[in-house]
């Protein structure tokens, strides 16, 4: 049996499934993964730029990486695997996504589907319908004020030519950051509960487009599995989860991911 086909029964025959995506979904859209050297920003590496100590050190030069992130993915649309699990996740119950990407696209791909068949189709910034992702690490479109913590969408284009253009809090008026996590900080833990939730629930856990080694997001495919479900890995490469995965498509998201979704 092919393997497409093999994804297709599982996914058919699970109660829930719990999907994670990773920079590699986006691949597909035209957004750099980082580890290719299109994910390279002048000199930096993003290692050196996406933590705190560089942004307390420079914040202009760490909004200046986030504005042109910002607009690169603006460029960019959801692709056929974000739009076909978006639709999935909207007509099939007990579908969970939650991805490590920080892009957006996913909630894009919503936005599209709800339009489809609500007559005013939600805001972005709305709470979860079933094809809203949990945003492990965060979201390029929104920030979080220094001082206060206040917390919102924010989607203008960033003015990074000096420190004191920078965005500021509408609440306090204090420095705002984007609102993603940073390296060496931790996930927001109400999402994390939610995402591992899930993942125990789940008779399936479909991994795209990551090569599941940073954790705690690594953990959700070893949480579903360990709870007697399987794992089903689209990525053209093998990762370290290849070898637990019950099936492995070695195929682009865009094309494996619309092709293991649609019905018969
Ligand atoms: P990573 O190494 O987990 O992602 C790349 C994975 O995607 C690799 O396993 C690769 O084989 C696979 N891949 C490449 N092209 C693919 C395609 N067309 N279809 C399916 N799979 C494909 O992640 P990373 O890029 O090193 O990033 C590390 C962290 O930074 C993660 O949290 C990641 O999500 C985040 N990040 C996010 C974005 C984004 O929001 N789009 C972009 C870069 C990095
Ligand atoms: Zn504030």
């Amino acid at each position: 049996m092919s393997a497409t086909r093999r994804a297709r029964e599982l996914l058919h025959a699970a109660d829930s499934v719990v999907v994670l995506t990773g920079a590699g979904i986006s691949a597909d859209s035209g957004v750099p993964t980082f580890r290719g050297v299109e994910g390279l920003w002048k000199q930096y590496r993003p290692e050196e730029l996406a933590t705190p100590e560089a942004f307390a050190r420079d914040p202009r030069l760490v909004w200046e990486w986030y504005g042109w992130r910002r607009e690169r993915v603006t460029a960019c649309e959801p692709n056929e695997a974000h739009v076909a699990l978006a639709r999935w996740a909207r007509e099939r119950p007990g579908v969970t996504i939650v991805t490590q990407n920080v892009d957006g696209l996913h909630a894009r791909a919503a936005t599209l589907v709800e339009a489809e068949t609500d007559r005013t189709a939600p805001a972005e910034d709305q709470p979860l319908g079933p094809a809203r992702p949990l945003e492990l690490h965060g979201s390029l479109f929104r920030v979080r004020c220094t001082e206060c913590g206040d917390r919102r969408e924010h989607r203008d284009r960033v003015d990074a030519s000096s420190p004191d253009a920078l965005p500021r809090c509408a609440a306090c008026g204090a420095l705002v950051r984007p609102d993603v996590v940073w390296f060496g900080e931790a996930l927001e833990r109400a999402v994390l509960e939610r995402a591992f939730a899930a993942a125990e629930a789940a008779g399936v856990c479909l991994v795209v487009g990551t090569s599941a080694i940073v954790h705690p997001a690594a953990g959700i495919p070893a949480a579903t599995r360990r709870a007697g479900g399987r794992i089903v890995e689209v990525n053209p490469e093998p990762t370290p989860l290849s070898g637990a995965a019950a099936v492995s498509i070695r195929e682009r998201a865009a094309v494996a991911v619309p092709s293991i979704l649609a019905a018969g």
